[in-house]
């Protein structure tokens, strides 16, 4: 722009404000106030408020980079060696067997955890599986099952209590889901899902987090859930504080059955309407909207945001669904017990490559495969994982007794919550959308208060959220208000 052009426009809005003010003065009261109530509803609606979009920690950047292909590969290949993983074969056997499988994995974690200051604890998590024989059920004969769990202690006092369990599921099957002696080699379904979490195990744990992240490699899901299951049901007799759960289930193929190629989407599912909702709960849900922002959504969305801030260019495509179509996975059981949960898929699904006997019909080879799966692809997928976990762990939590107050019929909004405990907290951040929007598009600093009136925004016209931010600008997911007299 060239000076001339400058000095005209510093003229021009100088002239424009003078005769704004000369008007201002010549108003009525009445118009007077309204003009300056909307001057307020304009600054509400834009300049006061910024976009939802995350910050980009350097250190979470780091994570990303550090997560490295090679290593998925190699872990995908060492759980095809055993042969067979099926949750009902040889668990005494050292080379063959879901056994075999369980103690490399209990190793492998074990290796890690010396490189991790202490903060990383394994364990076996066991129980005997009660039979429960077709048609009902998968399992012909009481079996063990056992989840290996890889604990990342957080560090902060106030948040290490707070949990965040990402998961990859260990077992495979054949075509037969009760046959223990075929070759099930599950590189696809699931050893790609316990390949990114031992490798975001190894990259995270050099680091610290506030909250506490659990890795967890799971037996039993071809078999009905039952590894995720238990772990859920313990989760909730203890009272655990889960605040988020991704399973991992099918993320290394990248040419689907339909012909389509893409190494650059990954979906994640999540339900909209809580799995564990209570009829009082569907009731006031029905009055005031709200079926598109369970917690499991608000994960969902705060994946998608650090998606974008970590992987510019990689999609991270929201799919408004518990899982695939009556289909069903790790976090279904984590939903049915009130935490919230996510799966992460891959884009097109390739079905000659899952649940099939190793065999080759007419040219065609069916069976799950090493040679089939897309180890930088699985790299990506890791990455998300890393870059939302990193980001959630780091964070405060998201904000506990969030209300919208309902006292007095107003066209502005009154939002309630109660305090963080976390010491680093620097405040809270109203968060709104268009009722039609399925991101969040504006946010605005409230500071550390607990009460917040949006003037001349209508809770009727938009959704709210609040969400918690601390002194390094790491942000919580979104928590939604509930009405509150
Ligand atoms: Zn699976």
């Amino acid at each position: 722009m060239s000076k001339n052009s400058t000095r005209a426009r510093r003229a021009c809005a100088s002239i424009v404000a003078a005769v704004l003010l000369v008007a201002a003065f010549a108003l009525p009261p009445a118009a007077d106030a309204q003009r300056r109530g909307n001057a307020r509803r304009a600054a509400n609606a834009s300049a006061a408020s910024t976009s939802a979009a995350s910050r980009r920690d350097p250190d979470v950047a780091r994570i990303v980079a550090e997560i490295d292909p090679r290593n998925i590969e190699r872990t995908v290949r060492k759980l095809v060696s055993f042969g067979t993983r099926n949750t009902l074969s040889a668990q005494d056997n050292p080379t063959r067997g879901i056994g075999a499988a369980r103690d490399w994995l209990k190793r492998e974690f074990e290796e890690i955890a010396r490189g991790a200051g202490g903060r990383l604890s394994v364990e076996l998590q066991s129980y005997t599986q009660e039979a429960n024989p077709p048609p009902r059920g998968r399992v012909l004969q009481p079996t063990v099952i056992s989840n290996v769990v890889a604990t990342l202690r957080g560090t902060q006092p106030a948040s290490a209590a707070r949990m965040y369990v990402v998961s990859g599921h260990y077992d495979s099957m054949c075509t037969s889901p009760t046959d223990a002696t075929c070759d099930a080699p599950g590189a696809n379904d699931d050893a790609s899902g316990v390949a990114a979490i031992v490798e975001m195990a190894r990259v995270m744990s050099r680091r610290e987090f506030d909250a506490t992240i659990v890795f967890m490699a799971i037996a039993g899901e071809e078999q009905g859930l039952l590894g995720s299951t238990y772990y859920a049901e313990q989760a909730k007799q203890k009272s655990l504080n889960i605040e988020g759960m991704f399973t991992n289930d099918i993320v290394g193929n990248t040419l689907g059955g339909n012909g389509v190629r893409d190494r650059n989407t990954l979906r994640v599912f999540s339900e909209g309407v809580p799995s564990n909702e209570t009829p009082e709960e569907a009731n006031v849900r029905r009055s005031t909207g709200g079926e598109n922002d369970s917690a499991s959504r608000q994960l969902a969305r705060f994946i998608k945001e650090t998606g974008a801030t970590y992987l510019p260019g990689f999609n991270v495509q929201m799919i408004y669904r518990r899982d695939r179509y009556q289909r069903g996975g790790d976090h279904i059981p984590f939903l049915e017990r009130g935490f919230a949960a996510v799966r992460f898929t891959e884009p097109n699904e390739e079905y000659k490559h899952q649940h099939q006997n190793v065999r080759t019909e007419q040219g065609t080879i069916y069976g799950d495969l090493p040679e089939f799966v897309d180890y930088g692809y699985i790299a990506q997928v890791a990455r998300v994982n890393a870059a939302a976990l990193a980001a959630l762990a780091r964070a405060p939590a998201r904000p506990k007794g969030v209300g919208l107050v309902t006292r007095r019929l107003t066209n502005d909004t009154d939002l309630q919550w109660t305090a963080n405990a976390e010491l680093d907290l620097a405040g809270y951040e109203i968060v709104w959308r268009d009722t039609t929007s399925p991101v969040w598009t504006n946010s605005r600093a409230v500071g550390n208060v607990t009460t917040y009136t949006v003037e001349g925004m209508s809770k009727d016209n938009y959704f709210f959220g609040v969400r918690a931010v601390d002194r390094e600008g790491n942000r919580s997911p979104v928590s939604i208000p509930r009405p509150v007299r």
